[in-house]
């Protein structure tokens, strides 16, 4: 099949605005999503279980009567685990366990710290994990059990002691394998509500669900526009936009392998963006040929051909070094180095969601069992945020304990400043701690 995809040379002039052009994402939804979200959000926030009920029969194409059918009890979710194939069991089972280990290790440098200044005074920093968290599982077009693993797994990890799950379930078809999943994973409660009235619901709390301190997961332009909404009410952990790859290669690594990678990214959605660099023109060549083959055997070309040709880009670059400055600017959500020794190159990389080092490390082992954690910063976000982890189930509050002495010493430094901003009781407040 002939892919009629984007293909640059960094050296023509003009490159850069066709790189802008390229990366330019609109993220805001249009308006009548926009005012449908809002009237879903306030209706759920005003009528609770009511407006669940009924949103969800309406979106979902359920005769759901009372709210006691939305949810799924642990022996619900056994008995799915207990339904399917034993092989997917087993392969969750290892993806959960390697995902646990991983943010296990993360909590290293998370935890509570304190330290004793020569007069007594202490003072510190005391982390704690967040109460309940809400995680938005999408279950409208697709399953995606490792979406469970991956948003559960650190909230449980960092020590949350309730964490709410919410699905989906279109014409009341509850997905085994996401329930198997969520069972192993270590959910403590499960609701099949999915859209903007699964996010109100969470973010306001209704008869049947509890509110929530965060809400994490992806989600359709539905799901991502009630986060934004209720941000403020309860956390988010971002708004993500749709997925990428940027995969930098010396032409040295087998062009099916890279012709597969793209396609790994460019078959989630049309809007998906597939991009490669490399400073082998003929290899490029290479790749794209075997995309073409590829294809025909791929049983969502349509969707991939959409992709590539919509979003998708090759990068004739002049060497390693301007592979990488592009890279940089790109700030990819997933960035593959099928390269030799991309230790070497790795301190030059400052912008990327999650690094794949090397011609064997392809994306989708991370995306479900590497360990390291699928959910990540999209739309060039990655320039200022980072994967989700244990710290974003975490809250931190600062520690200051004075010793007579210490209080005397800071009272002297915070009396004139309080004076200065003419707020005196904070200056008095401070001179009665000043020792005689
Ligand atoms: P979803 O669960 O996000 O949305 C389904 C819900 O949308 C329905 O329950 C319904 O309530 C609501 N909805 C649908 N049409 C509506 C309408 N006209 N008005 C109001 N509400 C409506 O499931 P989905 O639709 O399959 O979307 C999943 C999304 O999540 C996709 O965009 C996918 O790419 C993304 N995703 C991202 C990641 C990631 O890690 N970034 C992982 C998995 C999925």
């Amino acid at each position: 099949m002939k892919l009629n995809i984007r293909s640059f040379s960094a050296a023509q002039s003009g490159f850069r605005a066709e790189l802008d052009a390229l990366l330019a994402w609109d993220s805001v939804s249009d308006a009548g999503v926009q005012k449908s979200v809002e009237n879903i959000v306030s209706t759920v926030r005003a009528n609770g279980d009511k407006a669940l009920i009924e949103f969800t029969n309406q979106f979902d194409r359920r005769t759901v009567q009372h709210s006691s059918e939305l949810e799924l009890s642990r022996a619900d979710l056994e008995a799915a685990a207990k339904r399917i194939d034993p092989s997917v069991l087993e392969a969750i089972q290892k993806a959960a366990e390697r995902v646990r280990l991983y943010h296990e290790r993360q909590m290293d440098g998370q935890r509570s710290w304190s330290y004793t200044e020569s007069d007594g005074t202490v003072l510190g920093q005391q982390v704690v994990p967040l109460d309940r968290v809400g995680v938005y599982v999408p279950g409208g077009k697709a399953a995606y059990p490792s979406s469970v693993l991956m948003n559960v797994i650190p909230a449980h990890v960092s020590g949350v002691s309730e964490i709410i799950m919410v699905v989906p379930t279109p014409d009341g078809d509850v997905n085994d394998i996401v329930m198997a999943a969520a069972f192993v994973a270590g959910v403590t409660r499960v609701f099949t509500v999915g859209g903007a009235q699964a996010v109100a619901a969470l973010a306001y709390g209704t008869e049947t669900i509890p509110k929530v301190d965060k809400i994490v997961g992806p989600g359709n332009i539905y799901v991502a526009t009630a986060k934004r909404m209720v941000f403020g009410a309860v956390g988010i952990d971002m708004i993500a936009g749709p997925s990428e790859i940027l995969v930098v290669c010396d032409g040295k690594t087998d062009p099916n392998w890279i012709a597969m990678d793209l396609f790994s990214q460019a078959e989630h959605d049309e809007d998906a963006q597939s991009i490669l660099i490399s400073p082998d023109a003929g290899f490029i060549e290479k790749v794209k040929s075997a995309m073409e083959t590829l294809i025909e055997d791929m049983s969502r070309k349509d969707i991939i051909k959409a992709s590539l040709e919509g979003r998708g880009a090759f990068i004739h670059v002049s060497d390693m070094e301007e592979a990488v400055e592009i890279a940089n600017i790109v700030a990819a959500e997933h960035l593959e180095l099928s390269i030799e020794s991309p230790e070497d190159w790795l301190p030059k990389i400052r912008h990327a969601g999650a690094i794949f080092m090397g011609r064997h490390t392809p994306e989708a082992l991370g995306d479900y069992c590497a360990g390291p954690n699928h959910v990540l910063p999209t739309s060039g976000t990655a320039r200022f945020s980072s994967p989700l982890g244990v710290y974003d189930f975490q809250k931190r509050s600062s520690l200051i304990n004075c010793s007579p002495e210490g209080a005397s010493e800071l009272a002297k430094i915070a009396s004139p400043l309080a004076r200065g901003e003419s707020l005196e009781a904070h200056a008095v407040s401070a001179e009665y701690r000043i020792k005689d």
